[in-house]
């Protein structure tokens, strides 16, 4: 897990262009919608300023909803929801934004590939903030559908955002590898390791306990460990246990500088080196390659 990059200030520009980028007219009639955003642009100025204001000081949580409705709160999603070319633009450089080995893959889980686009303070209690950039996360729909409108209870969030969290640089996610009737089960645990505040813990179980992100490395895992002995059949040249577990723990040091130790595919990796029964398995595969190698020759 890493943090994502966010969009520099000014925010209400991209608020004026995709209102002026709507039709003056809808089948004739005046743009109702438009004229509607038109007429909120001071408001909307002075909440931006109200939501960039606790972004800077962490204190997302205490931003209060106006409570927009009827046709403010239409409008208000709809420019989100109209999907013109200027948000198209918004979204597109917020994802230009990150280091390109998390260009496409999702802040929240770190399985799935960016297809959608959370609102933080979700949308449908803060219209007001339905095009703001820095309320805007690039994720997967899984993650969006799962999180919902689920951000904070009793005025402490739920949610990691990671424009704005620190992600703790110590190890909280662990996998356990077993063995049962000679098939590896991963399963994954969190932990609060020292350093590690109790507040900032609680966000994190929250947030992977919402998303059932444990569950999900689960189910994963199978793909990942048949993907991992491939690899190790392809490269190694040596069936000793100690040779592939040392190759094993150089790939897990690359990863986990590209990704953070707490990426699951990180603790997976780190529990098959330190897996005896996995490392005999993949030196016996190893074993037989190398011999049938031989006799093509
Ligand atoms: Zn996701």
């Amino acid at each position: 897990m890493k943090n994502f990059a966010y969009l520099p200030a000014p925010y209400f520009s991209h608020f004026e262009n995709i209102t002026n980028s709507k039709k003056d007219t809808v089948k004739t009639q005046p743009n109702e919608k438009k004229n509607t955003l038109l007429s909120l642009f001071d408001e909307i100025r002075t909440k931006y300023k109200y939501y960039e204001d606790n972004f800077d000081k962490g204190k997302l949580h205490l931003i209060n909803s106006t409570g927009y409705i009827d046709i403010k709160k239409l409008s208000l999603l709809d420019a989100y929801t109209g999907n013109g070319k200027e948000l198209d633009k918004l979204k597109s450089s917020i994802k230009k934004l990150q280091h390109q080995d998390w260009q496409n893959t999702c802040p929240y889980c770190g399985i799935l590939s960016l297809n959608s686009t959370d609102h933080y303070l979700p949308k449908e209690d803060y219209s007001e903030y339905a095009v703001l950039a820095i309320n805007l996360v690039p994720c997967c729909l899984e993650c969006n559908n799962k999180k919902g409108t689920y951000w904070k209870v009793n005025n402490a969030r739920t949610i990691i955002n990671f424009y704005l969290d620190d992600i703790p640089e110590q190890e909280f996610l662990t996998c356990d590898l077993k063995y049962e009737d000679a098939i590896p089960v991963a399963r994954y645990n969190l932990s609060q390791a020292h350093g590690i505040s109790a507040e900032s813990f609680n966000l994190i179980e929250c947030h992977y306990d919402r998303l059932d992100l444990l569950e999900r490395y689960k189910d994963g895992s199978n793909d990942e460990i048949t993907s991992t002995l491939d690899s190790i059949l392809s490269f190694s040249k040596d069936d000793e246990p100690s040779k592939i577990k040392s190759d094993l723990i150089t790939n897990y040091q690359k990863r986990v500088s590209r990704y953070g130790v707490n990426h699951w595919r990180c603790a997976l990796l780190k529990a098959l080196y330190n897996s005896n029964e996995f490392l005999d398995q993949a030196s016996s595969a190893l074993k037989v390659q190398l011999v049938n190698d031989m006799l093509k020759i």
